[in-house]
């Protein structure tokens, strides 16, 4: 397994439907094999299970056995991401995975029931607090932090600003590319925080304007991708020279659109509706491209003297990520899954994306 991606894998709960229908699970994440899922095909009893491995499976179905929180998720591959970032290296953590499956559960949770953006979150303030106790390094250089933020969305390959709606003008967002500054979106809104609770309370103004976008548009927020970034800085004065250098590094969390619209038949089926056609279509496209350039890292990664070319430029969303994907910096998936038996084609085809990441 390469380092390049942690994968994680996570099964939910039954949701009403899945009650109402009587549902049976077909996923089992074996207790004595951590981070081994299988799937058994409910319509071919006949055919064995099919087995994966992965760096994480955290089973949230039921309590036939232990069962994995928030917390535990976040344990895993937050705390790790964060330690990144304080390292000065970029970071993505993204949630894949079919729409209801969890993912915004994940990435950002609901109500008390907090996901990794705002566990992370208080945990970066929690250690800037330590850090500012003491702002003289070692070699007597005095040290400052800044944090901003910003949040955007992906629809039909535009970007779109959550933060400041106002900024979305038609054709949204450019990315662009800078030598100095790198991959940027221009005119994008970052926001200087200063707590843990001031960027929760940006993040429900955020969400507000995402629904009020897609209602607009009539669609619904599953089938934008959202990142939010947090821009962190750390400025370090010379005690000597009285020069100033930073170094900066981004934290991406990203929710990806419901992948079942990426499926070629979810495109097709959409028929007569170019709406809809087109928006299956962005979809697919930019979560192939994603799954193309991860792929691409974790082959890099078991083969580093093989030349390969990782597809960045393939959508926005690639694009938009590229310093922060491969190279230094790390990446974490988390695949995101129903248990029940009628979701079965889904879940094998968000196993097999999560698969192609190792
Ligand atoms: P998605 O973002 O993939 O469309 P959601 O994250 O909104 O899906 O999850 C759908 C529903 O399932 C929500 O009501 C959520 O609270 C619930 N849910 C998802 N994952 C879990 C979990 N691990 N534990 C408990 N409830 C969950």
């Amino acid at each position: 397994m390469s380092d390049a991606v942690r994968v994680a894998v996570r099964v939910r709960p039954f949701n009403q439907r899945e009650k109402d229908r009587k549902a049976n699970v077909i996923i089992e994440m074996p207790e004595n094999n951590p981070g081994m899922v299988r799937i058994t095909n409910p319509k071919e009893t006949n055919v064995p299970p099919k087995d994966f491995k992965f760096d994480f499976a955290y089973w949230s179905h039921d309590n036939s056995r232990k069962n994995h929180g928030q917390q535990d998720l976040f344990d895993d591959l937050g705390t790790d991401i964060l330690t990144q970032a304080f390292n000065g290296y970029n970071t993505t953590i993204f949630a894949y995975g079919q729409t209801g499956s969890g993912k915004s559960y994940s990435i950002m949770g609901y109500g008390e029931d907090k996901g990794i953006i705002p566990l992370a979150v208080r945990d970066l303030f929690v250690r800037l607090d330590k850090l500012r106790a003491k702002p003289i390094d070692e070699e007597g250089n005095e040290m400052t932090y800044t944090v901003e933020v910003a949040y955007l969305e992906i629809y039909n390959e535009i970007v779109r600003d959550l933060f400041n709606p106002a900024n979305n003008k038609q054709g949204g967002l450019k990315i662009r590319e800078d030598v100095k500054k790198g991959i940027y979106v221009e005119n994008l809104s970052r926001l200087q925080v200063s707590s843990a609770d001031e960027i929760e309370r940006l993040i429900d103004t955020g969400a507000k304007n995402r629904t009020v976008a897609a209602t607009a548009m009539n669609a619904t927020s599953s089938r934008s991708h959202s990142v939010f970034t947090i821009y962190f800085k750390q400025t370090k004065l010379n005690k000597g020279t009285l020069q100033a250098s930073d170094i900066e590094s981004k934290i991406n969390l990203v929710d990806l659109a419901g992948s079942e619209r990426a499926a070629s038949t979810g495109a097709l089926s959409a028929g007569a509706d170019s709406s809809t056609f087109k928006e299956g279509c962005a979809i697919n496209k930019s979560l192939s491209a994603l799954g193309n350039v991860i792929s691409a890292l974790a082959d890099k990664a078991k083969n580093p003297k093989a030349k390969m070319v990782v597809p960045y430029r393939d959508s926005s969303l690639t694009r938009l990520l590229q310093e922060s994907l491969g190279g230094n910096s790390k990446t974490a998936m988390v695949a995101a899954l129903s248990p029940a038996d009628i979701n079965y084609e889904e879940t094998l085809s968000t196993l097999r994306y999560a698969d192609r990441a190792k």
